[in-house]
């Protein structure tokens, strides 16, 4: 058996797949399936020898998973000449059941599927990912990689939030945390760039991308982090609003007439970058605010002024704090967000250094100065890697 893994991402509309050496993180191929149920789907794969791009009407997940099969047959790699060692599948939540991994079978599907109201966006296309592998590859194991995973270490003082027992104990009202997979990934990477164990080393990883969230993560195990019972809470992100006095709900149903259901959708697809720059798209909220967007500038400094609380928060949290790592879209391209949301915290011991921020590289990096008593890194995130080789772990135990 080779150590090759499929990862497959199932969203709703959309089916991203990667074929993944899971020891040494090399992708052979990838794929991202589009507008999947629309009357013109698109499919663009990345082999060997090179790109191909088809568009079509792609029926349903079985359509595009098979689709995806056949691209790997006309332009390379053949599946047939790789012993496939497993398919791993990014699985959103896993509530409290799942702190790790776990090989999938109709248990864990009936499992995934209690957990839908918990995740009514994600869970269901996840599911629907697992149920086409399942059938097109019946002789494989699959192993289902949780978002929440890698947070369900966090201690009960982190995850409880201070609301009625029975919305607790009856209804799973808690602290789950999101994109384990990256703050797993990249709070490792850290301590190997350090030269250290990652039992040895504390870190505050920045995952800014579309969504955005922060982990303090102390010796290997997060012990902390800040999105909640769904991807809401916490930092700014491209369309959800992150941290807000959670009385503002009930005043607009109140005050409005809005439904719960509009308060739910604005706050998770209208407000963030967009709801102050009108662009969740940070490069686009960065050529307004190069303009001089007043909206554009507002929402640059409330995404910074966030990080920079969750930051000095998280520092309280571990005490001690050996490197703050910086990782997604935003966070491995953005020089400004990173000087901006550090800035003026040399008394806890970070600095960045202005050239070493202002690099165009895009591997992992210092960006703090060598004498710095924080470190500050930038890790290109790698979930699909983390994915493979968490889905190994599992095949090989
Ligand atoms: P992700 O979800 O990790 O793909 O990150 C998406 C976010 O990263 C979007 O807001 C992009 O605008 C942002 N991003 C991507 N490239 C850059 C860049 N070169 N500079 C600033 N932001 C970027």
């Amino acid at each position: 058996m080779s150590d090759h893994v499929l990862v497959i991402n199932a969203g709703s509309s959309s089916l991203k797949y990667s074929l993944i050496d899971g020891r040494s993180g090399k992708a052979t191929a990838s794929g991202l399936i589009e507008r999947i149920g629309e009357d013109e789907g698109r499919h663009i794969h990345h082999g060997p020898d090179g790109d191909s791009e088809v568009t079509r009407a792609i029926a349903d997940h079985e359509d595009a998973l098979r689709g995806a099969l056949d691209a790997f047959e006309s332009h390379g790699p053949s599946l047939d000449g790789i012993d496939l060692a497993a398919v791993g599948h990014r699985v959103v939540h896993g509530g409290s059941r799942f702190g790790a991994p776990a090989l999938i079978d109709d248990e864990l599907v009936a499992a995934v599927t209690d957990l839908v109201p918990l995740a009514p966006l994600h869970n269901p296309a996840n599911l629907e990912g697992i149920a086409v592998a399942r059938r097109l590859f019946p002789d494989l194991p699959q192993v289902a990689v949780f978002d929440t995973a890698f947070h369900q270490a966090l201690p009960e003082h982190a995850y409880t939030y201070a609301v009625p027992l029975a919305w607790r104990d009856d209804h799973g009202v808690r602290r789950y945390g999101f994109h384990g997979t990256s703050h797993a990934f990249v709070s490792q990477e850290a301590a190997r760039l350090l030269g250290r164990d990652a039992a040895d080393v504390n870190v505050i990883v920045l995952h800014l991308g579309n969504g955005c969230s922060a982990s303090a993560v102390q010796g290997g195990r997060s012990v902390e982090t800040s999105m909640g019972l769904t991807p809401l809470e916490g930092l700014v992100m491209g369309t959800r609003s992150g941290d807000l006095d959670p009385a503002v709900p009930a005043y607009l149903t109140r005050e409005l007439g809005f439904t719960t259901t509009e308060v739910d959708r604005q706050l998770n697809s209208a407000s963030g970058l967009k709801g102050l720059a009108g662009a969740n798209d940070f490069r686009e909220v960065s050529r307004l605010r190069a303009d001089g967007d007043p909206g554009a500038r507002l929402a640059f400094d409330v995404y910074c002024h966030r990080l920079r609380k969750y930051v000095g928060a998280y520092y309280a949290v571990l005490g001690t704090v050996d490197a703050v790592v910086f990782t997604a879209g935003v966070g491995e391209h953005s020089a400004e967000v990173r000087a901006t949301a550090l800035s003026g915290l040399e008394r806890l011991g970070i600095t960045v250094d202005a050239e070493r921020n202002q690099s165009a590289s895009t591997d992992a990096r210092f960006i703090s100065p060598d004498d710095s008593q924080v470190a500050v890194l930038v890790v290109p995130t790698n979930e699909e890697w983390q994915i493979a080789r968490e889905a190994l772990d599992v095949v090989n135990a």
